[in-house]
């Protein structure tokens, strides 16, 4: 590549097809005859952008003697050309760095947080979402996402698990494969696009006491059937990039993990891209008490399998003296790099290495991204509860109180994980409502704060709200100022639930309820008797006992982004009709915790009661669950064949009906269980969905299909995934409860 000068003319210059295989191979291995093995070995790693870890003039000059390829967490296009230009005029084989960021929920636009788009059902949407923040993120430099997390998560107590997409497999499989396609586009290359890095392999979300990076034990049952088919899923949507994870997976760290790293993903699943290390997870084999030095950690990071090191030096310290001393094989070096190689070749930075300032002011925070993440919001909210159709709230109001911390907080809003989100342009709900309403009294008060247990790793990056009331005289007058504008208003909006900084990584909590004295809010507005419609702010699920028989109407609106409080309103006034349902079993209490819908039965009667001494072992809320301002009704289940053969296809077909004068849309959820095979099979499995949009009154014949193949299992008598020939249930409904079933055998 020549050295060139900052085009601004940027990403649109961008081959609008992919390059061949023959030509990728060409243009690396020409490039890697040229390379020392210093420079191979800069080639992996990664350098953390931070001026606290990486002072500017130390960036520059591994930059210039080509001791690192890639950054993360630069997120100025300004200083990404700079740095580029270093590399691409100043070093030796002028060979572009890539950089990486957590681009989770958008970049400077902000889209509800991915627990929340899981719970659209709609991979579309998805894909076109997260296609918006590839957008953003490109144009400034930022060609690679560290997202998306795929980790299958079923215990609420884990702060990361509103990062992901809840607890089913099937579910997860098409939100990953939608993730993969909206970031990355059609191809690896595309046009305004960037690369994805699958995270975190594999089985992070598994971690013990649903305690963050603690390790993880799986049997290879839960493995197979579970847990690694969404990162399976992402790899067979061509993900370029795959994200070690940081602890012990069955008692190896899956950042030293040969048999995870080479024999699954490589050998199994064919896995052609590169896998980029957790932060310092290279470093930290020591820690573990699994690699006896930094030399050591190097040595079995790389043949393992990990291409890339993020943030620590182990690699460029210590790889070269290995391959010196026989430890590593130089043609494990070179197997390696190529992969980066050609995936920055893949992007056309080795011809387009710069971003373009003025492409990068024309989408930032444009109409378009606004628009994209107010819809994601709108469809992404989950209505738990609405006695009485107290929502949709009437547009004729005359004075509406929002009362609660999250109420009026932009930061709160944009949710966890939003770090370089642009944290001025946030629309509250108490805005939201304000520009609903314009003729209407609107009155926002916190009545409480959210106190902070401890700092956060984030707090330098986002410092937190700052609390306010610090004597008990100045709180308990504020808690009384929101009981009066409750009392002098027609309803009050409560918007409670979690601050952002208490969910997402190292956030993990011991118990569900609503923090501070929120709950006493509540309890104490309700008992005002005006009407009180509670909006939920929160990453995971929160313990909605008492609210789920005293509060008439909830609405979870997750993190809703940046575009929040206007989506938010719509929702409340019936401009928009919430469609979203929960991809995660909803616990009574932490003490459930882990919780998940498709376990295995041991006796009859199930357990409704009995379990625990003190209260159900059923949710409060099922997974699948989500209601509407519709009212729709699932009827006439049909089998196409009450047979189906091992290369064929079940069929079946419901009738939707929307019984109301309000047009919505309803997710269809098919559901199987096999009742015998050479292992236990789960009580019930979502094998297929849909989400169908209706008119007022309207009836649709909605059709769902599910490959044989797909009735298949990992067993753990046989070691082999099957399909086994026998009787199964099936049932149609709107949620893991679904009540129409039907039976079908496969031969
Ligand atoms: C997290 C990753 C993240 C990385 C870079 C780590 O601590 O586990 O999910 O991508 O930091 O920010």
């Amino acid at each position: 590549a020549a050295a060139c000068a900052v085009n601004t003319a940027g990403l649109y210059a961008q081959s609008s097809k992919a390059p061949s295989e023959v030509e990728v191979n060409r243009f690396v291995d020409s490039l890697m005859k040229k390379m020392t093995l210093g420079e191979k070995i800069g080639q992996m790693e990664q350098t953390a952008g931070q001026p606290m870890y990486t002072p500017a003039a130390k960036a520059e000059e591994l930059v210039r003697t080509g001791g690192t390829g890639s950054f993360l967490f630069f997120t100025d296009p300004v200083r990404i050309n700079e740095l580029q230009k270093i590399a691409v005029t100043e070093s030796r084989l002028h060979i572009p760095l890539i950089f990486g960021y957590d681009v989770i929920h958008g970049f400077r636009t902000i889209a509800p947080i991915p627990l929340a788009m899981a719970s659209s059902w709609d991979p579309a949407l998805v894909t076109r979402t997260q296609g918006m923040a590839a957008q953003e993120a490109r144009a400034a430099g930022v060609e690679w996402a560290f997202a998306p997390m795929v980790d299958i998560a079923r215990d609420a107590r884990w702060g990361r698990i509103m990062e992901g997409a809840g607890e089913d497999p099937v579910l997860g499989e098409a939100i990953a494969a939608a993730q993969v396609k909206g970031f990355q586009g059609e191809y690896v290359g595309t046009p305004e696009h960037i690369l994805v890095s699958v995270k975190h392999f594999a089985g992070y979300g598994g971690g013990v006491g649903g305690r963050d990076y603690d390790s993880v034990d799986l049997s290879e049952e839960q493995l197979q059937n579970t847990y690694l088919r969404p990162y399976k899923a992402a790899v067979d949507a061509g993900a370029a990039t795959v994200m070690s994870a940081y602890m012990d997976l069955n008692g190896v760290p899956a950042t030293g993990n040969k048999w995870l790293l080479d024999d699954v993903l490589r050998k199994e699943w064919k896995f052609k891209g590169f896998v980029v290390s957790d932060w310092a997870s290279v470093e930290s084999l020591k820690t573990h008490g699994f690699a006896a030095d930094a030399e050591d950690a190097a040595v079995r990071a790389a043949n393992a399998g990990v291409n890339m090191e993020m943030t620590t030096s182990n690699y460029r310290d210590n790889l070269a003296d290995a391959v010196k001393k026989g430890l590593v094989k130089e043609a494990q070096i070179d197997a390696l790099v190529k992969p980066i190689l050609a995936m920055k070749y893949r992007l056309g930075l080795f011809e387009h290495p710069y971003a373009g300032m003025d492409h990068f002011k024309a989408v930032t925070g444009s109409a378009e991204q606004r628009t994209a993440v107010r819809e994601a919001a709108e469809q992404t909210a989950v209505l738990l509860r609405n006695e009485g159709n107290a929502l949709p709230l009437s547009a004729a109001l005359k004075s509406v109180a929002v009362i609660g911390p999250l109420g009026d907080s932009k930061l709160d809003t944009l949710g966890s994980w939003a770090i370089h989100g642009d944290r001025e342009n946030v629309v509250t709900v108490a805005q939201g409502i304000r520009e609903a309403l314009p003729g209407a009294t609107v009155t926002a008060v916190k009545g409480v704060e959210i106190e902070r247990g401890s700092a956060t790793i984030f707090d330098e990056q986002v410092p937190p709200t700052p609390v306010t009331l610090t004597t008990p005289e100045a709180k308990e007058a504020e808690f009384q100022r929101a009981i009066a504008a409750a009392k002098s208003a027609d309803v009050a909006v409560m918007v409670l639930g979690e601050a952002q900084t208490m969910n997402g990584e190292r956030a993990s909590r011991a118990s569900l309820t609503l923090p501070g004295e929120q709950q006493r809010l509540l309890e104490a507005v309700v008992a005002t008797g005006k009407p009180v419609v509670l909006v939920l702010m929160t990453g995971r699920p929160l313990d909605l006992n008492w609210a789920s028989t005293h509060v008439p109407a909830i609405l979870n609106v997750w993190y809703p982004g940046s575009e929040g409080g206007h989506a938010v309103a719509n929702l409340l006034f019936g401009k928009a009709n919430p469609s979203g349902h929960l991809t995660v079993s909803w616990p009574r209490a932490a003490g459930q915790e882990p919780l998940f819908y498709n376990r295995y039965l041991t006796q009859i009667p199930d357990d409704v009661a009995g379990r625990y001494w003190d209260m159900p072992s059923t949710p409060l809320y099922v997974f699948g669950y989500g209601l509407s301002y519709s009212k729709f009704e699932v009827s006439d289940l049909k089998l196409v064949s009450g047979t189906v053969a091992g290369d064929g296809t079940l069929k079946v077909s419901v009738t939707l009906k929307n019984l109301s004068d309000v047009a919505g849309a309803e997710v269809v959820q098919l559901y199987t269980h096999q009742r015998a095979g050479s292992a236990s099979r789960p009580v019930r499995e979502l094998k297929a969905f849909t989400k169908i949009a209706l008119g007022a009154n309207e009836t649709k014949t909605v059709e769902l299909a599910v490959k044989a193949e797909e009735l298949s299992f990992w067993s753990p008598s046989t070691h082999k995934r099957a399909l086994e020939p026998g009787a199964f249930d099936v049932w149609v409904g709107v949620d893991s409860s679904a009540g129409l079933h039907g039976e079908f055998s496969v031969r």
